[in-house]
């Protein structure tokens, strides 16, 4: 029997997530503790599709780049992590333009929420933006994901950057509010700023005028870089 050349996927379960852009996303899971839940669909809001996940410390999360789709694919794709201009092949690289636009992140489970019929799962460390639809979660096993001799050569050649992140004092007691409702606030501003989200052509420069700006949850964050490090100049709640 041959096997079919093409088939249906269906959105199991969306994921919320902080993250209200592609921009500043880490490039990877748990680069950032971002918070990630999970609700599960219509004909997927069923706890026993996850009886025994508790067992599990860390889960797959197999996605849809959804808000890439429509821009197709390419055989090579520019390589951030080769300073931006020089390419590598889609299926040598992890980027989001891939033939079926599918995403893997491993993420931490942080347990299921069952409230009034609907099935919730927590999860840490995600690289999702807001929204994005999941086809399948999986155990993530040890023995078997975790290669011990596994080599990456090109984090040797362009590692992630690190920056300091500092906050104007100004923001101290916008800060101290934000807090009161998203109490990771500034730790998960910091995780993603220090990573240096600029574009990679900039990414040089240790000192730049341009304010950027990103929305984490419901917070408008302005930031440049200024001295080699990025300082965020303004906080401003949207909606
Ligand atoms: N860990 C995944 C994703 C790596 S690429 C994998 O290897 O398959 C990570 C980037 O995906 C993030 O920086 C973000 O900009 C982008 N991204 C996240 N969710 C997306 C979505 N729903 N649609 C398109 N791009 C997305």
């Amino acid at each position: 029997m041959t096997a079919p050349s093409s088939f249906d996927i269906a959105s199991i379960a969306t994921i919320a997530t902080p993250f209200k852009q592609k921009f500043a996303i880490p490039r990877q899971p748990n680069l950032a503790k971002a918070q990630g839940v999970i609700t599960f669909g219509e004909g997927f809001n069923d706890i026993n599709m996850l009886k025994g996940v508790e067992h599990y410390s860390h889960l797959w999360l197999l996605f849809i780049f959804h808000q890439n789709l429509e821009r197709g694919w390419k055989s090579t794709v520019k390589a951030p992590r080769l300073g931006g201009n020089a390419t590598m092949g889609v299926l040598a690289s992890r980027s989001t333009h891939r033939p079926n636009g599918i995403g893997m992140s491993v993420v931490v489970n942080k347990g299921i929420i069952s409230r009034n019929g609907q099935t919730q799962l927590c999860v840490e460390g995600v690289d999702l933006v807001d929204g994005t639809p999941l086809i399948d979660v999986k155990p993530y096993i040890s023995y078997a994901d975790s290669v011990d001799n596994a080599k990456d050569k090109l984090d040797d050649i362009n590692p992630i950057p690190h920056r300091d992140v500092f906050f104007a004092p100004s923001l101290s007691s916008m800060l101290a509010k934000i807090e009161t409702k998203h109490s990771d606030f500034s730790a998960l501003v910091t995780a993603v700023l220090a990573q240096d989200p600029r574009p990679a052509y900039k990414q040089h420069l240790d000192n730049d005028e341009k304010i950027y700006r990103v929305t984490l949850y419901d917070i408008d964050v302005g930031f440049t870089i200024k001295n080699a490090a990025v300082c965020v100049t303004e906080l401003v709640q949207l909606g």
